[in-house]
């Protein structure tokens, strides 16, 4: 590790001492961005330094009504991080831990995958500290809109575009969507999750998770291998979860897992499509916990345990962040792993990772392998434009040449004598365009 780069992290950490994620994602981002900008003068600029500090912040009050008349107080955010290659674009999160340091994290991420996907697409993030669990569909929509009473002056279809995440779906983008087009009296695309028939994008919903199985795909088939016949943990049981295992199940691969912040479900038959639909139905629409999987198909149920200790060729953490950490990392690799693939936004922490790569083992970052969602939202925001609707295939196709080029890139800045580094091929390729375009527009 070069001088350059501890005094660089050291700098982080007693600036932030509160945003743990954020530090952590820079870290990991400096690791491999230093010692390129070392050897590449042209942007050993203060380019890095001006990219991990937010271009605007945005932090407001989110007043709404309960049921019962009480009135509630959330804190609303959007962290708009870099615009140098489009306008901000990126997720909303509604969770009870969701803090600024968590939602930096996230946009910073965000800059990187957004310029990989190759589509002009800046970084951005947002969301609240709201808690949606256990609140009636009234109260989400009067959360949703209240929201976005002050979120709809900072966005707009050239501006900033967010789009869905933790405890945003398909419903939220719905009120959401709504209320901003009352309040600016113009119907565009603003944000994208859109339902089909209202703005959005068909593949939309599976791009997610369909595109990190697609990455997992390109990497295997690097060592001549794929998807079929191979055994799957997943951890999760939300958007990128389901359509993860949707993509492996139709590859002929045996989805073992699933999860929520409950425990997870072991059901050593394989969850077949059936039993997928189950999930979907008990996850989107009863809103359920996933323990009501296994009274009905007489499944494993592992009360408050991460999915790590089960046997798996390949790995698709498609939760939350630093849900996976070093000891099960070792036990992931003493099983036999293949291909670990990052659905969710850093859910392996530095220590899992760096022992991934040690082993030798295909490890894709977040940035990289969960690229697909904001991909075909920005193909989602090109039909609103052209005011024309693409079919499934043509978005399908389009999301699986976009998940090639992204892999392609990596191996292009990762390849070392003996294997692909993911992470630096991720962190360097999404860095050059976006470097390249802050450069050539001045002091920004
Ligand atoms: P959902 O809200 O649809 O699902 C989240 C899932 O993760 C749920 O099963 C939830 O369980 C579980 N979960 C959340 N927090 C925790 C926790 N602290 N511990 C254990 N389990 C938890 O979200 P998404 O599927 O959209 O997002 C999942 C991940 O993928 C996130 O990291 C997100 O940033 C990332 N991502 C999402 C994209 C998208 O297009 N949606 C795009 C790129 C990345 P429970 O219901 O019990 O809370």
């Amino acid at each position: 590790m070069s001088t350059k780069f501890k005094n660089f992290i050291s700098n982080q950490i007693k600036r932030f001492p509160h945003q743990p994620e954020f530090v952590q994602a820079v870290s990991e981002v400096a690791e491999s961005v230093i010692p390129f900008t070392s050897e590449n003068k042209k942007y050993d600029n203060m380019i890095l330094e001006r990219m991990i500090e937010p271009e605007r912040m945005i932090i407001f009050r989110v007043p709404w009504l309960d049921d019962n008349n009480n009135i509630k107080i959330n804190r609303g955010f959007r962290v708009e991080m870099n615009s140098a290659i489009g306008p901000y674009k990126g997720g909303l999160r509604f969770h009870k831990n969701v803090n600024l340091g968590i939602l930096k994290f996230l946009a910073f991420e965000q800059v990187f995958k957004n310029s990989l996907t190759s589509l002009p697409l800046g970084g951005g993030k947002g969301g609240s500290d709201f808690d949606p669990k256990g609140k009636s569909e009234s109260e989400i929509m009067r959360f949703c809109q209240s929201f976005m009473n002050e979120l709809f002056r900072h966005i707009g279809p050239f501006t900033d575009i967010p789009a869905g995440d933790i405890g945003v779906g398909l419903r939220e983008i719905g009120f959401m969507f709504g209320q901003y087009k009352k309040l600016s009296n113009e119907f565009s695309g603003v944000i994208t999750g859109k339902g089909i028939g209202w703005g959005g994008s068909l593949i939309r919903p599976e791009a997610t998770g369909y595109g990190n199985v697609y990455f997992a795909e390109e990497m295997l088939n690097t060592n001549g291998d794929g998807f079929k016949n191979k055994k799957i943990v997943i951890s999760g049981s939300g958007n990128v979860a389901q359509y993860s295992c949707e993509k492996a199940i139709d590859l002929g691969a045996k989805v073992l897992t699933m999860s929520d912040s409950s425990g997870f479900i072991y059901d050593k038959q394989g969850i077949n499509l059936e039993k997928l639909n189950f999930i979907k139905y008990l996850k989107n629409i009863k809103r359920g916990r996933i323990s009501e999987y296994a009274n009905e198909y007489k499944s494993d149920f592992f009360e408050h345990k991460k999915p790590w200790s089960v046997k798996g060729d390949i790995i698709l953490p498609c939760a939350t962040e630093n849900e996976l950490n070093f000891e099960d990392a070792k036990l992931i690799v003493k099983n036999g792993v293949l291909c670990v693939s990052e659905g969710a936004n850093m859910p392996c922490n530095s220590e899992a990772i760096k022992y991934f790569q040690q082993k030798k083992i295909l490890y894709a970052p977040g940035k990289a392998s969960n690229a697909g969602g904001v991909a075909v939202s920005a193909l989602e925001m090109s039909q609103n434009s052209i005011r024309f609707e693409w079919s499934r295939d043509e978005v399908d196709n389009k999301l699986k040449e976009i998940m090639k080029n992204i892999h392609d890139c990596c191996v292009l800045h990762g390849k070392n004598k003996s294997d692909i580094d993911y992470v630096k091929g991720a962190n360097i390729g999404g860095f050059i365009r976006v470097a390249d375009a802050m450069l050539a527009q001045g002091v920004v």
